[in-house]
């Protein structure tokens, strides 16, 4: 190997630490939106649109509150940020979310043209990116969106984990 492909290499992993310590800074912001959510007794997810290294929303998941189904965490902050930013396209931001999401919100991150989707958990019930519909990786879309996930996955499906548990445990201390 030449010095010059080994300082390539040195370069490729240093961008990825750095991708990786990013990703991971956001996400605990998403993280904190999600602890939010489940205070309220929402279930605890939480999401943060990000562009050109600014945060430009963060919100948590609150459907029963709102009485809205559509108030997932994902379409908060895009509706937020759309709104931010005076337009219904969010070209070259990226996505955080705790979950992998659902059909409605991979919907409209698609539609709204984020150009990168990172989340936490893997959802095998409802996940739409690549669980139980793999729209993630599905070509014939015409907007092709780059996707990591895993970035702290523990303590995004331990907050979830821990939040049913509780749920659970209440309902059977009911009489
Ligand atoms: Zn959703």
């Amino acid at each position: 190997m030449t010095r010059q492909q080994i300082d390539d290499i040195e370069t490729e992993t240093a961008f990825s630490l750095s991708l990786q310590a990013e990703d991971e800074k956001w996400m605990q912001i998403a993280l904190k939106s999600a602890k939010a959510a489940s205070d309220l007794g929402e279930v605890p997810v939480g999401a943060v649109l990000v562009k050109d290294g600014n945060l430009i929303a963060a919100a948590g998941n609150q459907p029963i509150l709102l009485h809205d189904p559509t108030a997932h965490a994902e379409i908060r902050v895009l509706r937020t940020a759309a709104q931010q930013l005076h337009n219904y396209r969010l070209p070259g931001s990226t996505l955080y979310v705790t979950l992998e999401p659902c059909l409605m919100c991979i919907g409209a991150i698609i539609h709204a043209r984020v150009e990168r989707l990172v989340y936490g958990a893997t959802d095998p019930k409802t996940g739409a990116v690549c669980s139980l519909y793999p729209i993630g990786s599905d070509r014939r879309l015409n907007h092709p969106l780059i996707i990591t996930s895993g970035i702290l996955e523990a303590e995004c499906s331990d907050l979830l984990r821990t939040f049913f548990q509780e749920k659970r445990a209440a309902r059977k201390q009911q009489p």
